[in-house]
């Protein structure tokens, strides 16, 4: 991943600007180090953590608002597990990889959007806005700030399941049914997920089971209601997915009996990607995720959310598009603010 992407054309005016080329350029060569000092004396308008799907949509409203912007992004998507990303119109098929480097590329067209890598550790209210500090202790000050920060999913503890992940265990059906329509699949889950996905997967394949990997906590009129679509609930204790290379064989049950599978859809528990949003004071939804009101705010006033890290709709085009938004939102805010 780039360490600072950013024009050199930006990078001379800024420093111009400064006053400081004419000293720097004397005591260092033009790269890196100056390129922090750089961003470490400029104040944003708004600071986005999180410069992936969401974050770099936000990015580019905010660009195209003539917003000065600082993208910080430790480069961690959530599905960067997946070789092929699906249902993003343009985009369909494309590595998840190749979408956002296409996207950094059109943000950094922008001048007044900066963007680095790295962690955001910790960020603070202060009078005029706040202060983000990362783990290489480099402190950014912004008006405003956008999280678009994701969610780590946690894997259950069963061998092969993280192989498999975003490969042959899916998320979600619109972006990879298709690619696994009719074969053999496992719904590996319980209770009310286990029931909402084995009907909702039923739209893909006949040939479907429920795993509940122990006691069914579904109710009876569920498990009749599958059982009438031939779904059967299976709760024998799972010990191992077995796979080539993450392309799913079946599942291996403590007991030593094996079912052959292609395909198994799978919620993962999940948790915040970022603790800050929580520490900053933004108040969760009882699932967990970012509160936000229809204009992408937090709780927590000059501080908005967007992407997987609000929603349980996760996609590409929902995360650029809540990005989109949030960008907007937080431009009018800034407008309202300075009118
Ligand atoms: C396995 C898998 C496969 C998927 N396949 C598809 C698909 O085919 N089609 C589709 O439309 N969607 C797919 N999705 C959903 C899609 O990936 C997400 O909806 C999308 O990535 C959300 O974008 P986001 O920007 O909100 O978060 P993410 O893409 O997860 O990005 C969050 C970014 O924030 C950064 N970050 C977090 N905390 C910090 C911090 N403190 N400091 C700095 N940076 C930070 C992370 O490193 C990361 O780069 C898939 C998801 C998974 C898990």
């Amino acid at each position: 991943m780039d360490k600072v992407a950013t024009r050199a054309t930006s990078r001379r005016k800024f420093l111009r600007q400064s006053g400081a080329l004419m000293a720097l350029s004397l005591q260092f060569p033009f790269n890196f180090p100056v390129l922090k000092m750089k961003i470490m004396k400029e104040r944003f308008d708004v600071i986005i953590v999180g410069g992936s799907y969401a974050g770099l949509a936000a990015g580019m409203a905010l660009g195209r608002a003539l917003r000065n912007v600082l993208i910080i992004d430790a480069g961690k998507p959530a599905n960067r597990f997946t070789p092929y990303s699906h249902n993003f119109i343009t985009q369909d098929g494309t590595p998840p990889a190749a979408i956002a480097s296409l996207a950094r590329q059109q943000v950094d067209q922008y001048d007044s959007v900066m963007r680095v890598s790295g962690l955001a550790v910790h960020a603070e209210k202060r009078p005029d806005g706040f202060l983000v500090q990362l783990d290489s202790l480099e402190t950014f000050q912004g008006s405003k700030l956008i999280f678009a920060t994701g969610v780590v999913d946690l894997f259950p503890n069963i061998p092969g399941f993280s192989d498999c992940w975003g490969k042959s265990v899916l998320h979600c059906p619109y972006c990879h049914g298709y690619e696994v329509r009719g074969v053999k699949t496992g719904i590996l889950g319980n209770g009310d997920f286990a029931f909402e996905f084995g009907t909702l997967i039923s739209n893909w394949t006949d040939d479907l089971a429920i795993f509940t990997n122990g006691v069914s906590t579904l109710t009876p009129g569920q498990i009749s209601a599958l059982r009438k679509h031939h779904i059967p609930v299976i709760e024998d204790p799972i010990k191992a997915l077995d796979h080539t290379q993450g392309s799913l064989k079946g599942i291996v049950f403590h007991d030593g009996r094996f079912i052959d599978l292609k395909a198994i859809y799978s919620r993962p528990a999940f948790a915040q990607h970022s603790d800050i949003p929580k520490e900053l004071g933004c108040e969760l939804t009882s699932e967990g995720y970012i509160q936000i009101d229809g204009s992408h705010r937090t709780s927590v006033p000059g501080v908005f959310a967007c992407g997987d890290n609000v929603t349980k709709l996760r996609t590409v085009a929902n995360a650029v598009s809540m990005g989109t938004t949030a960008g907007m939102m937080v431009n009018k805010e800034l407008i309202q603010e300075n009118f």
